[in-house]
């Protein structure tokens, strides 16, 4: 069965079903709903990231993390489940980049290479983003992002961006 490894991302807190959730919190519904997926088996969880934002603006920081899962889903279907639980969790996108409840990328499907708009894989930035190669090192230090190389390898060779793994 496909083996996909899938992104976590979260600087904004939200609400869902009244309840607040803070973005650890917010990463954490993520993987269990994604968990709770008839279609998808998670394998693996990565440590949790403590990362500075990239994007436009002040920012508060990211929680990041990474999951490995196993899936029957077609690459994308896969990533439609992702959007759909990504809108759940009150995701709205206004500018690009901007700061958000939840972001799912998925970074890797298997060895697959794909280039539309719509799906990139590998994730075009995977491989030059600590808070991205960090968490996959936790899973599987060997995975080869098509076309860069080992995660291990590419994490070695890129600036830490001052993320800090946090304590479980
Ligand atoms: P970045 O791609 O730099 O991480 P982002 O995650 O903030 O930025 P989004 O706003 O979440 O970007 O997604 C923009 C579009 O990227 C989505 O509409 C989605 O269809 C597309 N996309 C392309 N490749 C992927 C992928 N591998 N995983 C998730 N979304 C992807
Ligand atoms: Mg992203
Ligand atoms: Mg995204």
């Amino acid at each position: 069965m496909p083996e996909a490894f899938i992104g976590l991302g979260s600087n904004l807190s939200g609400q869902s079903e009244g309840i607040h959730h803070s973005p650890r919190n917010q990463v954490n519904e993520a993987i269990k709903k994604i968990s709770q997926c008839a279609d998808i088996t998670l394998l693996k969880t990565s440590s949790y990231y403590q990362t500075p934002a990239i994007g436009p603006g002040e920012q508060p920081d990211y929680i990041n993390a990474a999951i490995k899962i196993e899936t029957c889903l077609e690459a994308y279907e896969l990533l439609g489940v992702l959007q759909l639980i990504e809108y759940q969790q009150g995701r709205v996108r206004t500018e690009r980049w901007g700061a958000r409840t939840l972001d799912l990328d998925i970074l890797t499907y298997d060895q697959r290479i794909e280039a539309t708009p719509q799906l990139t894989l590998p994730h075009p930035r995977a491989h030059e983003r600590a808070f991205v190669l960090a968490p996959l090192a936790d899973l599987s230090p060997d995975l080869v992002i098509a076309g860069h190389g080992k995660v291990i390898n590419l994490l070695a060779n890129c600036s830490m961006q001052g993320i800090v793994r946090l304590e479980n």
